[in-house]
């Protein structure tokens, strides 16, 4: 059994509140939300984060953010805004070492300033 949290939800050895999913791509909602809609984008490929991407993986980080953009519509944020996040490493607070996406929205206050 994997010892990677997010490779232990995409083989449903986890439970999580799944909102996507097909054959490379998984989206769940975070269990500890930051925002109305906090919903994380993850590949079904480990990869433990940016660091380790490789050249090829690029189509599928591209893929994740059409899917990132359809969840933002479907869940209504489309036209108020949204913010999407990928932490990479311990100074930026990457807890969960299987790369991901965070999606925010539904508040105001989303931004960096
Ligand atoms: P990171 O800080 O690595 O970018 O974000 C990891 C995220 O995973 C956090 O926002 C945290 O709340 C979320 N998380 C941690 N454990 C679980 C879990 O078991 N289920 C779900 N759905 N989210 C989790
Ligand atoms: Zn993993």
């Amino acid at each position: 059994m994997s010892e990677c949290l997010f490779c232990r939800i995409i083989a449903g050895d986890i439970p999580a509140d799944k909102i996507y999913e097909d054959e490379e791509v998984l989206a769940f909602k975070d269990i500890a939300p930051k925002a109305p809609l906090h919903v994380l984008v993850v590949p079904k490929k480990h990869i433990a984060s940016l660091e380790d991407l490789e050249e090829g993986d690029a189509p599928l980080l591209g893929r994740l953010q059409v899917v990132l953009r359809d969840i933002a519509r479907e869940q209504g944020v489309a036209a108020s805004g949204y913010r999407i996040i990928l932490n990479c490493g311990k100074d930026a607070g990457q807890v969960v070492f299987h790369i991901h996406y965070h999606l925010l929205g539904g508040s105001p206050g989303l931004n960096l300033d």
